[in-house]
């Protein structure tokens, strides 16, 4: 990539493409091309190539994607599985057929059998059973991740696949029902703080570990990847994370501290708790070169500030 380069960043206004757009911008690419959800469904295979066409994209962020938290992945598997398979066959094929240098297709750590061992390897992926609450999505993701390598292995594109841990950051999701826990908790904990609520509901039992990683570390990675390496050099994909995780439990204790909450913590054990532990391996993310560097108290502060700047 060089800094003319035409650049298609697919999602630019949710957590991920944001910050990828913020990191670009601030390393002087400057010739994107972005297109809301409105201006162009993703879904629409035709809508797609007419667009590839149109634009001619040199490199593709593949950041667009139907997320969503526990929640929500459990109670809409058939929006999850459908939409973000439509959203990444389209674009991975009309980025073969329009000829793109280089593609970055964004995973997640769910793509992992729920009984892995930890921390998890690339080589586990489809070695077991997934984690029911949010099959759905990870099957579409493992589709991504085999869509790029099939269409490596057959036509010779250069379509890089990266999985990255819990993501939180500016531009998440803070919508109480369909978000993930950070921005779940710090939203709670604020609003327990301002209306003086005794307590705060944290759901399961706070026994699960996760992994979180500031956005921002995680575009970082993203971009330095695409700068310097090449399908071949990366293998099928690379996880993308910071080495540590902690319970729910801890994470509920950090935030509350963060935010100044006095109250009590209640645990709702009538919601579920998920997959157990999902603690990423990452030295072969070490090994091409590439840290993590915002720590997880300076990173929740700052998504903090962010949330408090948007809700004046
Ligand atoms: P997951 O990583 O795919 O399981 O997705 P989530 O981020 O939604 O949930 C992670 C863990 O946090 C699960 O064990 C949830 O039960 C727990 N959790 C605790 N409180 C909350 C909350 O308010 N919202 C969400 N989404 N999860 C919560």
């Amino acid at each position: 990539m060089d800094k003319r380069s035409k650049i298609y960043v697919a999602g630019h206004r949710g957590l991920v493409g944001s910050a990828l757009r913020r990191k670009l911008e601030s390393k002087g690419y400057a010739n994107f091309i972005f297109r809301t959800h409105r201006e162009l469904d993703l879904t629409n295979q035709q809508a797609v190539n007419e667009f590839f066409e149109q634009e001619r994209p040199e490199y593709v962020f593949l950041a667009a994607a139907k997320v969503g938290g526990i929640l929500a992945n459990s109670t809409y598997p058939a929006i999850f599985i459908y939409e973000n398979l439509m959203i990444e066959a389209n674009i991975i094929h009309a980025s073969y057929k329009y000829g793109i240098k280089k593609l970055l297709f964004l995973g997640s750590s769910c793509i992992y059998p729920k009984m892995a061992p930890q921390p998890l390897k690339e080589e586990y992926l489809l070695t077991g059973p997934l984690e029911e609450t949010n099959e759905a999505y990870a099957v579409a993701k493992i589709a991504g991740i085999r869509l790029c390598k099939h269409y490596n292995q057959q036509y010779g594109t250069n379509f890089i696949s990266v999985m990255p841990t819990n993501l939180y950051g500016p531009n998440d999701n803070f919508d109480l029902e369909t978000s993930h826990v950070m921005p779940a908790l710090v939203r709670k904990f604020h609003e327990a703080k301002v209306n003086n609520q005794p307590e705060v509901i944290v759901w399961g039992t706070g026994k699960p570990f996760r992994e979180f990683m500031h956005v921002d570390d995680m575009a970082g990675a993203c971009v330095y990847l695409m700068e310097s390496f090449n399908a071949d050099d990366i293998g099928e994909f690379v996880n993308i994370g910071v080495g540590k995780d902690i319970t729910i439990g801890e994470l509920a204790e950090l935030i509350k501290e963060i935010v100044g909450f006095e109250g009590k913590i209640k645990l709702d054990t009538s919601k579920p708790d998920g997959t157990p532990q999902k603690l990423l391996d990452i030295t072969k993310l070490n090994s091409l070169g590439w840290k993590a560097r915002i720590a997880l108290n300076d990173g929740i502060e700052q998504t903090y500030d962010w949330y408090q700047s948007q809700i004046k």
